[in-house]
């Protein structure tokens, strides 16, 4: 027997979830900084969604459309204050597609 595997990138997969959007209320925040500590900043890199940047006076910040709910910034950041993590009301936030 043979099972044919096909290339598919992450991106591609990913591609597929749909997002609702509970507009004016983002379930995860950043606090209010000057200057971004070091576990601030690795969420603008190890977020799998991209939803944290770096603004043009080098803050942090998150827009939480996309959001996979992983909790890789909520492990990182939550302890310390630095971001408030909740998840989505009920109805809205990531609709996986499976498969
Ligand atoms: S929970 Fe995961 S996907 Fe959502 S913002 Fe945090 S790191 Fe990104």
């Amino acid at each position: 027997m043979t099972i044919a595997i096909k290339n598919v990138r992450v991106e591609d997969k990913l591609f597929q979830n749909r997002y609702l959007v509970d507009v004016g209320r983002p379930h995860i925040t950043v606090r209010p900084h000057e200057t971004p500590s070091p576990s601030l900043l690795a969420l603008t890199r190890v977020c799998p969604a991209k939803c944290y940047e770096q603004n043009d006076k080098g803050q942090v910040e998150i827009t939480a459309d996309g959001c996979m709910e992983c909790g890789t910034c909520r492990v990182l950041c939550e302890a310390s204050g630095e971001i408030e993590w909740n998840y989505p009301r009920g109805g809205y936030g990531v609709l996986f597609k499976f498969g």
